[in-house]
C-alpha cells in the first residue's frame, strides 16, 4: 500500500476541528463490558451492585451463560436497602460470603457500580476494601463503575483495568506488555510475533488469571491493543511505563504500523521485522483484496459508540476505498488515537460525544451506504432505507491483527451485500 499521508498533497485530520456535542446520548452502559472481561479473566467474578435493569441487561445480553457456570451475577438493592446503608454493606457482604463459599475457583471479585441512587451513595471502594481484608490473600476485591451515567460500553473494560493497574506488583524489568483485552486466538497470534522479533518479556493485561498478572514499572513498555483505554494507560503511566504510540492493528497497514512501533521500541532490526511479517502481510493484503469491490467508494456514517471509530474508518477509507462522511466517537482521546488521525484523510465531520436527534439528522441527509451505531439505532434507521452494522458486534469479533483482516472488511461488506441483495 502507497503511504498517502507521506503524499505532498495529503491532508490529514490531525489538525480538523471537531464537533463536540454534549445532549441526549444512545449508548449501552459500561456494564456491557462484563461480557467480555468474564471470558477472559477466566479466575474473575463480576458482582455487579445494581437494580432489576442491570440484571436484564446483563441476562438477555449474555443469556448463553445461564446454561453455563456464570462468572457474573447481580447483587439487587431492594427497596428496604433505602433505609440505611449499613443495611446495604451487611446486605452485600452476605452476598461475597455466599458466593465465595460456593465458588473455590473465584480469586478476584470486582464490586461493579451503577446507575441507582443508592448504589452510588454506597462506597464500594470502602467495601473492597473491608472483604479484601476479610478474604485476603486467596481473593482479591476490587471495585469500578459500569454506571450508564459514567461510562459508556467500551469504557467498562477501561474502568475495570484502571483498577487492577495500583494492585499490580512493582518491577522495573524491561519488557513489553500488551493491554485490552482480545479474543485468545488473536492474543496468541500477537504474542508469536513478538516471540519471532526476539522480545523477550511479554505480559498481557487483563491476564487470564491472578497468577499470571504483570508487574509493572520503569522499563514497561505499553502496547494498547484497544483505543478506549485512557484511564488505564494513564494509570500506567503514573507508575512509570511508557506509552508506545501507533495506529491500532486493524487491517494490513494498521497491524504493520503498530508492530513497527513495537518492534522499533524493542530494538528488532528491520531484517526480522520484514522475515516475520511477509507473509502474513501478504495474507491480509490478499484477503482484504477480496471484499474490497463491494466496499470501494462506499460512504460510511459512524455514530459514537466504542471508541474504535477512527482506526476503523482509517482502515476502511485507506485500506478499503471507502468514504468516511462522519466518524464520531464517545470520546478523542489524541494521546491515543492521534496516530490514527494522521493518517484518516481530511474529509469527514469529526465528532466527539453525541446529540442523537441532531445527529440523525446529519445521518439522513447524508445517506451512508452504511451507518454505523448502536443496537438502539439500528432498526429506524433500517426502517428508513439506511443500512447499518452494530458497533457492538466490531467488539465481540476477533477483528484485530493480519490474520482477521479479510473478516473485518466482510464485516462491512455483510450489510452492503444484503441491501444490493434485497434491491427489486
Ligand atoms: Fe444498570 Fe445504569 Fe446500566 Fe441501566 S444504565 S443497566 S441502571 S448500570
Amino acid at each position: 500500500m502507497n503511504d498517502l499521508s507521506n503524499m505532498p498533497d495529503f491532508k490529514s485530520c490531525s489538525d480538523e476541528p471537531i464537533l463536540k456535542e454534549r445532549g441526549q446520548r444512545e449508548v449501552f452502559c459500561g456494564l456491557t463490558g462484563i461480557i467480555w472481561l468474564h471470558r477472559k479473566i477466566q479466575d474473575a467474578f463480576f458482582l455487579v451492585v445494581g437494580s432489576r435493569t442491570c440484571a436484564h441487561l446483563l441476562q438477555s445480553a449474555a443469556g448463553v451463560m445461564i446454561f453455563a457456570e456464570p462468572r457474573f451475577g447481580t447483587a439487587i438493592l431492594e427497596e428496604k436497602d433505602l433505609a440505611g446503608m449499613a443495611d446495604a454493606h451487611d446486605e452485600l457482604d452476605r452476598e461475597v460470603d455466599i458466593l465465595l463459599s460456593r465458588r473455590s475457583d473465584i480469586r478476584q471479585l470486582f464490586l461493579v457500580g451503577s446507575c441507582p441512587s443508592e448504589v452510588i451513595k454506597l462506597d464500594l471502594s470502602r467495601a473492597a476494601e473491608r472483604l479484601t481484608k476479610k478474604y485476603a490473600p486467596k481473593v482479591r476485591v476490587l471495585n469500578y463503575s459500569g454506571s450508564g451515567i459514567e461510562t459508556t460500553f467500551t469504557q467498562g473494560e477501561d474502568a475495570c483495568l484502571a483498577s487492577m493497574v495500583p494492585v499490580l506488583g512493582n518491577s522495573d524489568k524491561k519488557q513489553l506488555l500488551l493491554v485490552g483485552s482480545l479474543p485468545d486466538i488473536v492474543e496468541d497470534q500477537f504474542l508469536n510475533i513478538f516471540k519471532s522479533f526476539g522480545i523477550g518479556e511479554v505480559k498481557v493485561l487483563p491476564s487470564r488469571a491472578k497468577d499470571l498478572e504483570p508487574e509493572i514499572g520503569a522499563g514497561t513498555k505499553v502496547a494498547l491493543a484497544q483505543p478506549f483505554l485512557g484511564d488505564t494507560l494513564e494509570q500506567l503511566l503514573k507508575f512509570g511505563a511508557q506509552h508506545i504510540e501507533a495506529p491500532f492493528p486493524f487491517g494490513e497497514e494498521g497491524t504493520t504500523a503498530w508492530l513497527m512501533a513495537i518492534a522499533k521500541a524493542f530494538g528488532v532490526n528491520e531484517e526480522t521485522f520484514e522475515k516475520v511479517t511477509e507473509a502474513p502481510r501478504a495474507r491480509a493484503r490478499k484477503a482484504i483484496e477480496t471484499t474490497k469491490s463491494c466496499l470501494n467508494d462506499k460512504s460510511i456514517f459512524f455514530f459514537p459508540d466504542s471508541q474504535l471509530e477512527i482506526p476503523l474508518a482509517r482502515f476502511l477509507t485507506r485500506e478499503c476505498g471507502m468514504k468516511a462522511l462522519e466518524v464520531g466517537s464517545p470520546y478523542i482521546h489524541k494521546g491515543i488515537v492521534g496516530p490514527d488521525l494522521n493518517l484518516l484523510e481530511k474529509g469527514p465531520i469529526l465528532s466527539e460525544g453525541q446529540d442523537v436527534d441532531k445527529q440523525l439528522d446529519r445521518c439522513r441527509s447524508a445517506q451512508p451506504d452504511i451507518t454505523v451505531c448502536g443496537l438502539g439505532l439500528a432498526n429506524p434507521l433500517e426502517k428508513d432505507g439506511l443500512r447499518t452494522k452494530w458497533a457492538i458486534e466490531l467488539v465481540f469479533s476477533p477483528i484485530h491483527g493480519y490474520e482477521q483482516a479479510g473478516d473485518l472488511a466482510s464485516l462491512f461488506a455483510r450489510p452492503i451485500r444484503r441491501g444490493e441483495a434485497l434491491k427489486f
